[in-house]
């Protein structure tokens, strides 16, 4: 069997069907180079090596009963915060520290219904809010690319196990960039679908009108396959839409030729990291070599992006986590003294800091004198970023942009300073805003040898666009 490493979910599931190994052989490899890499690199939170080869096993009979499922034995890895019926779901904090899921989110029921072997559990900033991983309760992954630098995050577990060869394919979540910016920093493939392809339900709530659910792979033709089986209405989510599925493999056809890409001026400006700035250039001028026209285009409200971003995220989350009060949800505290001090205890003990901000920031936003000069303020803002963004796809077909201003970096060295944290989400956060779709694909490297990502984005419900143009791109370096 072909190194774990280089193993992609495409590669996997043909050798399962041409029976040049069974589930439990390649699940077996698998579990091998996690407790072989995992020491280091720290991406899971949990692995069970026997829940994990006892699916296997399963899958092996139902195969061998003639069940060809379209995930059928292949390891897929969870970010923590995704319920999986009976599974530890802590979401990286000590609130849910000894919570075991009760029933299956909607995605997880579809890879199960896929077949799919529930891999282990992701590490990931506590409640996904994070760029750097950092903010777990429990351990700091570290980038396969360099040990001293961060993963990026919030999905950054799920991301260091695809690029450090602990896991096939994975899934994350992306609220403002979450799937895309780890996937960048440690060299993987990462894509955050509209808002309303993925259903959200059993998904723990960041901010309800942001968060999606994604695939995070080694190719782009594994981000078209695992798409596919996550994608579609649900009727337990009133925000995903009723609309077909496409064959999204299938479309990963044709090359550059005719394609318009955009470039928002926006996005192109100083402050960037040079070698960022100029790995995507680089990535960019050789999609036009190859064919595809290069518009300008602008998109003049990105500036308030951060600033809308993070008053409606942090407001939807004050009211999310508003649940675990140590009575309804979570940890609880050990010896109050009255009823109130068991709510203070319990959500004082249970979150950490990062988290905490968040909530305070979201109350003061919410609340009553502060409401219209901050949400509904930023409410607005919002749909001019929205109209930004459809005035765009009527000049191109795709937006071509780096996926955050810098490489990834040290260990410590941003979480000390959280608005520096903020502002390194600016180029991907207008897409959650907007709720449109874009992929992170590895353009390139720095000369510190570290991963330089690419962002397509593409309008609502334009993902076939967006993997079509990255299959293109990825051929075109594989060459
Ligand atoms: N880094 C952003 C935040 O901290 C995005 C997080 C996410 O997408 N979950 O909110």
């Amino acid at each position: 069997m072909e190194d774990i490493a280089t193993l992609t979910l495409a590669g996997a599931l043909d050798g399962l069907k041409k029976k040049e190994f069974s589930s439990v052989e390649l699940n077996q490899a698998l579990v091998d180079s996690i407790d072989k890499k995992d020491g280091d690199l720290k991406a899971y939170l949990k692995m069970d090596p026997e829940y994990i080869l006892k699916q296997a096993a399963e899958s092996d009979q139902k195969r061998a009963a003639g069940d060809d499922s379209s995930l059928l034995g292949v390891p897929i890895a969870i970010k923590d915060l995704i319920n999986v019926k009976g599974e530890s779901c802590s979401c990286a904090s000590r609130q849910l520290e000894k919570y075991n899921a009760l029933y299956d989110a909607t995605v997880a029921a579809k890879l199960r219904y896929a077949g799919a072997v529930f891999a282990g559990r992701t590490n990931m900033d506590e409640f996904a809010m994070g760029s750097s991983t950092e903010n777990s309760a429990f351990q700091i992954t570290r980038n396969p690319h360099n040990l001293e630098c961060v993963p990026g995050g919030s999905s950054g577990g799920s991301a260091a196990a695809v690029a450090g060869g602990e896991a096939i394919a994975a899934l994350g979540t992306d609220t403002g960039g979450s799937i895309r910016q780890p996937a960048s920093f440690c060299g993987c493939v990462g894509m955050k679908p509209s808002y309303g392809r993925v259903s959200r339900y059993g998904v723990t709530a960041y901010a309800s009108s942001l968060d999606q659910v994604g695939p995070m792979t080694k190719t782009v033709e594994d981000a078209a396959i695992l798409l596919k089986e996550l994608a579609g209405f649900d009727p337990h989510d009133g925000t995903t839409l009723d609309v077909k599925v496409p064959d999204y493999q299938a479309h990963l056809t044709g090359g550059m030729k005719g394609l318009k890409i955009g470039l928002p001026k926006e996005f192109y400006v100083d402050g960037s990291d040079p070698e960022v700035s100029q790995a995507v250039l680089k990535a960019v001028e050789s999609c036009r070599a190859a064919g595809a026209e290069i518009v300008d285009v602008s998109l003049p409200h990105t500036e308030y992006a951060i600033a809308v971003y993070y008053i409606l995220a942090t407001a939807e989350a004050s009211a999310n986590l508003a649940r675990f009060d140590g009575v309804r949800f979570g940890h609880r505290a050990e010896s109050p003294k009255s009823v109130f001090d068991l709510y203070a205890q319990s959500r004082a003990e249970g979150f950490g800091t990062e988290v905490k901000r968040r909530i305070i920031l979201g109350t003061y936003v919410l609340s009553s004198g502060y409401y219209d000069a901050y949400y509904g303020k930023a409410q607005k803002a919002r749909t001019l970023i929205r109209e930004d963004y459809t005035k765009a796809f009527e000049k191109c077909d795709v937006l071509m942009t780096p996926v955050s201003p810098t490489p990834a970096y040290k260990i410590g060295e941003a979480s000390q300073d959280p608005l520096k944290m903020y502002l390194g989400d600016i180029f991907t956060v207008p897409a959650n805003l907007a709720g449109i779709c874009g992929i992170s694909l590895p353009c390139g490297s720095t000369r510190g040898g570290l991963p330089v990502g690419l962002q397509i984005l593409g309008p609502a419900f334009g993902e076939e666009r967006i993997l079509k143009t990255a299959y293109a791109f990825e051929q075109m370096q594989g060459a």
